[in-house]
């Protein structure tokens, strides 16, 4: 690619192509459409060798299915004395092969010029060989990769940049050829899949639809060219190709010129018609330079085909060779690209206006550096603790207050505790069976004591229940504030459940221990005089004074004592019981719990502890990762307006 035409053209168009490069780069296609063109064909149509005319390098080729993986061809013409140099990039690899004259020219300036985008980080190798063939072998790794060794394809794109004097400026993306019968070893639907893939492309009304056509199959039954017209109807954005020309049967060369002169299916942009390396001519190695002088001969030669050729200037007229179609292509992506950036850049603004509403919602995570996300968990920790104080103290005031709960669950106990009252006016029965030696008559404390012993320990089974029933409780609240707290860090959250059941587990053998020994302490009959004498005087209506209680020593009147003594029992262990369930369950526990988890602050593994599996994690960094890709191209687009336009 030589002459005035290219310098011309490089001016007015690399600044466009550029753009859309760089927004590639930082990956807004995945947010929008960019203008770009696609390459379809039939299997062994020759796109891959009009790819390989246009960009100077080698592709793998073959028969049967060869591209397996969409390939993003850039092309990008370099001045200056600048030889050849290829960037292989797919996934995070990138690969460069330099000429070793290779001078590194304008390209590296106009990178650093770019260098603000943030790109991904690329594993770098580089190959300082001189032959463009070697690209070849390593698009075919990149796609065993990718696509599985064999015949598999796969839709991740493989990028290969090509800088070099012989190129013009374009980007193409070469996709898998469209097969009619698997072949040994291929899905039954790897039609389908293909077409799928092609699908994706084409429908785009973004995308130019470069349709591959040999010259020598009956075009109106191509595949590609029905798939291009279904997704374009008026041809608007389909470009045809007619390839082979030196393969077609003597007489038919009448009917292929009409097809180029748009006389048999029309497409808005009309076809071109070039002759590319055979595969004798690949056999004999014979180099592109050579090739596009030999395709030159055979249109000059041609007796049909001569017209095709353009005059001398006027390549963008010309409808045959290489050098007219890349000229008309680049042409025409540019046009398209004019053409789409306002409404591009409108695309970006809006979606960058969304994408930073929806983040406020999700903007609550950690920072992504170490010393910002230190000190979020810091403060997660420290908002763990108060709201767990709050709900140990009480000062939480909502729906499902805890204190309400409790409350409910401690008015139960004392319910049961007045529902197990008695008058113990049966006790006749009892005293006679709890005599002891005395004569009949005579009264025996220990009667007395044994029949209360014995109503008191019937309370300890429902006293252990109060607890667990408590315990239950409050670990719901707990665990709900962890929930809360943690809600995207399931580290965290394991980690302080974990805490909460070995904190309990302690605490409520503790309060067990404690109840035993209450109920222990019970065995032991024992209240104050006042206390004593005021239930006493309550139950029986009465206003003895201290000194008048002995007359109570009768056994007629045991009940009335029995009575007394078990009422004091109740309003004891109505208010002991809940207390001590409340110290040790809740007030230690929540104590416990805040220094047990402010410790693993302790050589924290921050990462780690904040590790997030979340589906609220993913998203938002998905939507930050898409705003900082839509920053990127609005900066892009806006320093494009100022230097250009
Ligand atoms: P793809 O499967 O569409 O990528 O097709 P290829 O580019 O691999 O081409 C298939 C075969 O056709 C290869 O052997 C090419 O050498 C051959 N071929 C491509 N274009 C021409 C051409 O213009 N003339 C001749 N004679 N052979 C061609
Ligand atoms: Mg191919």
């Amino acid at each position: 690619m030589k002459g005035a035409v290219h310098s011309y053209l490089e001016e007015s168009i690399r600044p466009y192509i550029d753009l859309i490069d760089t927004l590639r780069s930082v990956g807004i296609q995945k947010d929008l459409a960019l203008p770009t063109i696609a390459v379809i064909g039939d299997q062994s149509s020759g796109k891959s060798s009009v790819l390989e005319a246009l960009s100077g390098v080698a592709l793998p080729r073959g028969s049967g299915i060869v591209t397996r993986c969409p390939l993003e061809l850039r092309l990008k013409k370099v001045t200056g004395g600048a030889n050849w140099k290829a960037v292989l990039s797919y996934r995070k690899k990138r690969t460069e092969f330099v000429d070793p004259s290779f001078v590194a020219g304008p390209i590296k300036a106009s990178k650093l010029a770019n260098g603000k985008v943030a790109r991904p980080t690329y594993d770098l190798k580089k190959f300082e060989f001189g032959d463009p063939s070697l690209v070849e072998e390593h698009v075919a790794a990149a796609q065993n990769e990718l696509a599985g060794k064999g015949v598999g394809i796969c839709d991740e794109l493989i990028t290969l940049e090509v800088m070099s004097p012989d190129v013009c400026d374009l980007t193409l993306i070469d996709l898998p050829g469209i097969a009619r019968v698997p072949v040994k070893g291929q899905p039954e639907d790897i039609g389908k899949q293909i077409k799928l893939l092609i699908m994706k492309y084409i429908e785009k009304q973004e995308t130019i639809n470069l349709v591959v056509v040999p010259c020598n199959t009956d075009i109106a039954t191509t595949e590609a060219l029905q798939m291009a017209q279904e997704v374009d109807p008026d041809g608007k954005r389909t470009v045809g190709i007619l390839t082979k020309p030196d393969l077609i049967d003597r007489g038919t060369e009448k009917d292929i010129l009409d097809i180029v002169h748009n006389k048999v299916i029309p497409l808005h942009k009309g076809y071109t018609m070039v002759k590319c390396r055979g595969q004798q001519q690949i056999d004999e190695k014979i180099p592109l330079e050579e090739a596009t002088q030999i395709e030159r001969d055979f249109f000059q030669n041609h007796d049909y085909f001569r017209d095709l050729l353009p005059s001398l200037n006027k390549l963008s007229e010309g409808k045959a060779t290489i050098e007219c179609l890349a000229v008309k292509l680049t042409q025409n992506l540019v046009d398209h690209i004019k053409k789409s950036l306002p409404q591009l850049n409108q695309q970006i603004k809006k979606m960058l206006w969304d994408v930073k509403n929806e983040l406020k919602d999700y903007e609550t995570g950690p920072p992504e550096d170490l010393k910002g996300a230190k000190q979020f968990l810091i403060e997660t920790l420290k908002r763990f603790c108060d709201q767990i104080n709050s709900l140990s103290s009480g000062e939480q005031m909502s729906e499902e207050n805890l204190f309400v709960q409790l409350r409910a669950e401690f008015k139960k106990w004392n319910d049961h505790l007045n529902s197990t009252k008695t008058s113990f006016s049966n006790s006749k029965d009892l005293s006679q069976k709890n005599r002891g030696r005395e004569l009949l008559g005579f009264s025996n404390y220990r009667v007395f004591e044994s029949v209360l012993q014995e109503h008191v320990a019937k309370l300890k089974k429902p006293a252990i229940e109060l607890l667990y029933t408590i315990k239950d409780i409050i670990i719901t609240h707990l665990t709900d504030v962890v929930s809360q707290c943690f809600r995207n860090y399931s580290f965290l959250q394991n980690t302080a459940k974990d805490k909460i059941n070995n904190i309990q587990l302690t605490q409520q053998e503790k309060t067990e221990q404690r109840i035993s020994e209450q109920f222990e302490m019970e065995n032991r009959v024992y209240t104050q005089d006042p206390i004593y004498l005021k239930v006493l005087n309550e139950i029986t209506n009465e206003k003895f004074s201290e000194d008048q209680l002995p007359f109570f020593d009768k056994k007629c009147k045991y009940s009335n004592m029995l009575e007394a003594y078990y009422e004091v029992v109740v309003q004891r262990m109505a208010d002991q019981l809940p207390m001590m369930i409340l110290f040790f369950m809740l007030k230690q526990t929540a104590e416990l719990l805040s220094t047990d988890m402010l410790c693993l602050l302790d050589g924290a593994n921050v990462s780690e502890l904040l590790f997030e599996d979340s589906e609220v994690s993913r998203k938002r960094k998905d939507l930050r990762e898409r705003r900082n890709r839509l920053s990127a191209a609005q900066e892009e687009i806006s320093k494009f307006f100022t230097d250009y336009l």
